[in-house]
């Protein structure tokens, strides 16, 4: 059996979970306030029907053309479904009927057409705003000097219920100092969740605080 097999699934998402209880433990924290969004991302169906089959119901997708293709009415039953990826604001539409949360909100012409698309549905989507805290130009998300400006235009000007932030650190920097950054801007703009923490460094952004963390590799192998 490889890692990667479908029927070594169960057996990472358990391995997972456990690293997630422990590091929440060593934090003084509950496992149970930490979600495991299992990102789907280019993996083969099989092995995401194996996850569904293991009980997991958090997904992360990246693309929306991707997403719509791959979660039909029958898969999404019972699934949270989540957008972790950058959205084009022409695509709004079908991201707001197909996502339970989008995690990318970071410019005003996006806000603006959410808040539009949600009204026009009456379909309520949770919504996290993706900051660039590395600054890195080919990073999406708002730069950590506007990210308070940013969230009180959607609150105030759009109406929309910023929940939570979001951050992929730079590849080569230590993650903690990301992970410490996105708390304290969520904590001074009272926004409750905090997505951070991939398959190397999820254990890590526990210990900062991550109230969800997305796992792809980890959970299903190499994309
Ligand atoms: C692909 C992706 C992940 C998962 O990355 P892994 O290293 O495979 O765990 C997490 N977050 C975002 C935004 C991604 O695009």
């Amino acid at each position: 059996v490889t890692r990667t097999a479908p029927s070594s699934i169960a057996e990472n998402r358990h391995a997972v979970l456990d690293r997630i209880a422990t590091a929440a433990r060593a934090a003084e924290r509950k496992a149970d306030d930490i979600a495991l969004v299992a990102v789907s991302k280019q993996q083969p169906q099989e092995k995401i029907d194996a996850m569904l089959a293991t009980g997991q119901r958090v997904f992360g997708e990246n693309r929306v053309q991707e997403a719509m293709g791959r979660w039909d009415e029958g898969r999404r039953q019972g699934v949270e479904l989540r957008l972790i990826g950058p959205l084009q604001s022409n695509k709004a539409r079908e991201a707001v009927a197909l996502f339970d949360v989008i995690e990318t909100v970071d410019r005003e012409k996006l806000a603006a057409v959410l808040a539009e698309e949600m009204a026009r549905s009456g379909r309520i989507v949770r919504l996290y705003v993706q900051v660039n805290t590395g600054e890195e130009p080919q990073k999406a998300g708002v730069s950590p000097g506007e990210a308070d400006g940013f969230i009180a235009t959607c609150r105030e000007r759009y109406g929309l219920a910023i929940e939570g932030l979001m951050c992929i650190p730079p590849e080569a920097e230590p993650a903690g100092l990301h992970f410490a950054l996105l708390r304290k801007i969520a904590e001074r703009n009272g926004a409750a969740k905090l997505s951070m923490g991939m398959s190397g460094d999820y254990e890590t952004a526990v210990r900062f605080g991550a109230t969800s963390v997305r796992v792809g590799t980890a959970l299903f192998g190499a994309r």
